[in-house]
């Protein structure tokens, strides 16, 4: 795959169309409550202008359905960005098509502007040719920069790249590609993935495809009980899902095959019912009671994965060891996390709740790369070409 990225590329006086992630949180008065998404842009912003680029933004907000929907206008972002870059923005609240073009052909080198919600526009989620076509009119260069939604095929990140010569990614699309790539193509050794969260199905697909590729896997939260099952043992009222026990099996028979470690939680906390308060003991592995649940991996299991981490050279973390949004069971996603910030490997972390851990713990300039993507990262992670990167593959 051969990919263009921003810094070699002549963006000089031409006319950027930039596909940014700008879909982010607002309260009920339009409020911004985290800029995290418009922030990470700025490199590559600052880049385009200082080469005399114009520079036209393009985003999603929400799910308008290709309607517009003023609640989810891009306004309030563009506002924000004027605030953050200290210039004025040009807000092009037209259709992508002349009108839309007459506007932008009104700035100057330097200049920004950011187009309205592109799901307002029924082509852009059908990723219609016509509509790609259209928002080609307003670019010489196009650059994506949005690499949460690359999982998705859409016009704004696939159509649009038929039309103009010129395209290639932004920085922070760049660094998550070559992030991944030396973890997964080229890892340093040992390279261990940890995968948790709630269950098998999920993660079924990064399973299969990581089981290849690394040295141990990490299993943790909901989805090691369906491998308890899996080995024959008793899960109690765990999380378990009764479908996938077979393929379970079948992964850890592969893994044994291939010489791969799967390391399982050797203990569990467990309580009698899904609620913070309820009482909680630890109990090993193959003694659950049938009336309790396991909500998160116990002292022993913490100690054994952390020294596996610890001896690690490349670790890829997605999932929760446990129901952590409960802070009686949160101790071993927390600890975990602690590991991998403390560990010198080379540590890339996605998907939204063990990046939510990192936040919360205020650890996160310990990992090497924080993925801003949750979809996307985990597409990666089952080995699939994302649509939106293998667009810009000419
Ligand atoms: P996922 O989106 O698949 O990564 O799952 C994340 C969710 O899994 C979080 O909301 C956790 O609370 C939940 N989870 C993790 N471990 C357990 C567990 N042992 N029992 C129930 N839910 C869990």
């Amino acid at each position: 795959m051969t990919i263009k990225y921003l810094d070699q590329m002549d963006v000089s006086g031409k006319r950027v169309l930039i596909r940014v992630d700008y879909n982010v949180p607002y309260d009920k008065n339009m409020k911004i409550t985290d800029d995290t998404r418009i922030t990470a842009t700025i490199d590559t912003l600052n880049y385009c202008i200082e080469r005399g680029a114009k520079v036209i933004l393009v985003s999603h907000l929400g799910r308008p359905d290709g309607k517009v929907v003023p609640g989810m206008s891009l306004k309030p972002v563009a506002e924000k960005l004027s605030e953050l870059m200290k210039k004025k923005i040009l807000f092009i609240d037209a259709e992508p098509g002349d009108k839309a073009k007459a506007m932008s052909d009104t700035m100057m080198n330097g200049d920004i502007a950011l187009l309205e919600n592109i799901r307002f526009y029924p082509g852009e989620e059908k990723n219609d040719d016509a509509f790609g076509k259209k928002l080609a009119l307003l670019a010489d260069v196009y650059i994506n920069d949005a690499f949460a939604t690359a999982h998705r095929g859409h016009a704004s990140n696939d159509a649009i790249t038929k039309y103009v010569k010129d395209c290639g990614a932004g920085f922070l699309m760049k660094n998550e590609i070559e992030y991944f790539k030396k973890a997964m193509d080229n890892p340093a050794r040992p390279m261990g993935a940890i995968i948790g969260g709630a269950k098998v199905s999920s993660k079924l697909g990064i399973l299969k495809n990581i089981i290849g590729k690394v040295d141990f896997i990490i299993i943790g939260g909901g989805m090691a009980f369906t491998f308890y099952k899996a080995m024959g043992l008793n899960t109690g009222k765990s999380l378990m899902e009764k479908d996938l026990v077979k393929e379970a099996g079948e992964i850890l028979r592969q893994a044994k095959i291939s010489g791969i470690e799967i390391l399982l939680p050797v203990d569990v906390v467990v309580a009698s019912e899904f609620k913070d308060d309820s009482p909680k003991s630890i109990i090993p592995f193959d003694k659950i009671p049938d009336d309790k649940i396991g909500l998160d991996i116990g002292p022993e299991s913490i100690k054994q994965f952390s020294d596996k981490i610890k001896n690690s050279k490349t670790i890829v973390w997605n999932g929760p060891m446990g129901a952590f949004e409960m802070p009686n069971f949160s101790i071993g996603t927390n600890s975990i996390a602690m590991a991998v910030a403390e560990s010198e490997c080379l540590s890339i972390v996605g998907g939204g709740d063990s990046v939510t851990a990192i936040n919360q713990l205020g650890i996160s300039d310990k990992m090497s790369y924080i993925s801003t993507a949750g979809g996307a990262f985990l597409e990666l992670l089952e080995g699939k070409i994302l649509p939106a990167v293998k667009a810009l593959d000419k």
